[in-house]
């Protein structure tokens, strides 16, 4: 079906009682995992690429966002379930613009850097030249905490405030608001807690919906609390980058790729592919956070 506006599944998803999950793709087998898995759970669905990754200016070719824009509007076309496309946390506002320009149908502002009062100009503008080509701008105030991996060690974090982001929101007028509350980007091998509290104040004075990033490193019962306080978008990348790592991990254990044909390994589709396989591993997870958020079989809501 075309693409739906973001906007009107996670109104569905509040009044259910559920959220839908935007599971960050990076390549085609990722962006087609999470449409397998919406199809098999029946769920609606946001799909997307990170703006700050294709950005990134240590990539080795520059991407063209239009080839971004058009797999996902493809993709959705051909999906039996209600999908919206979102090119998330794009620093640069010309990318921002070219993913309007793509057919992304939900763009974010990454406000890394910025001031309150810069962020709050460069989301008016966004607002301004997505919805007159129909689409819609999350924006996220307060800052996530980020754990490095490496370090071991955690950036420190801004939560969000309330009197702040009901002024943001009536300033900006955007669409959907991430919200700092405990949350915590990349986090693995550790969970974060929520500040339910925080999100309870939040709740009551914005009227917009509310979103959680950093959905990997977050205990599965202070999802289920947190959905139930009104979030109805939860983003999920890591936990799928690193079921895609696995899955590669585990075939080069299992397989002794040189003895076999190429062919076979990465093209075509089955028993021996690592890209299937990785694909399906990646769908299976995705399924599984579903079931958490409590989108399953609400595609038809
Ligand atoms: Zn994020």
């Amino acid at each position: 079906m075309p693409l739906l506006s973001m906007t009107s599944l996670l109104r569905h998803a509040l009044d259910g009682g559920y959220a839908v999950g935007y599971f960050e793709a990076w390549n085609l087998e990722s962006l087609l995992a999470v449409k397998d898995a919406a199809e098999a759970a029946e769920s609606p669905v946001i799909i997307g690429f990170n703006g700050k990754f294709l950005g990134n200016r240590h990539r080795r070719v520059k991407e063209i966002i239009d080839h971004y824009g058009s797999l996902g509007r493809s993709v959705a076309e051909h999906a039996r379930v209600p999908i919206a496309l979102i090119l998330n946390e794009a620093y640069e506002p010309a990318l921002l613009q070219a993913a309007l320009d793509a057919g992304f149908n939900v763009v974010m502002h990454d406000h890394e850097g910025c001031s309150l009062e810069q962020s709050i100009q460069i989301n008016i503008s966004l607002v301004r030249a997505a919805h007159a080509v129909g689409a819609e701008v999350e924006a996220e105030l307060g800052e996530l905490p980020a754990w490095d991996i490496g370090e071991k060690k955690m950036s420190a974090g801004i939560a969000t405030d309330p009197g702040e982001a009901e002024r943001f929101v009536t300033m900006t007028g955007v669409d959907a608001l991430a919200v700092a509350v405990g949350n915590v980007h990349i986090l693995e091998g550790r969970k974060s807690r929520l500040d339910l509290d925080l999100l309870a104040q939040l709740r009551k004075r914005i009227r917009i919906p509310l979103v959680l990033h950093g959905g990997t490193g977050i205990e599965k019962d202070d999802l289920k609390a947190a959905i139930a306080a009104g979030i109805c978008k939860v983003n999920v990348g890591t936990a799928l980058r690193r079921t895609f790592i696995n899955s590669m991990k585990g075939y080069f254990q299992k397989h002794d790729a040189d003895i076999l044909d190429p062919g076979e390994v990465t093209s075509t589709g089955g028993e021996l592919d690592m890209l299937a396989a990785a694909r399906a591993d990646v769908a299976a997870e995705v399924v599984r956070l579903m079931r958490i958020f409590g989108s399953v079989k609400k595609a038809g809501a």
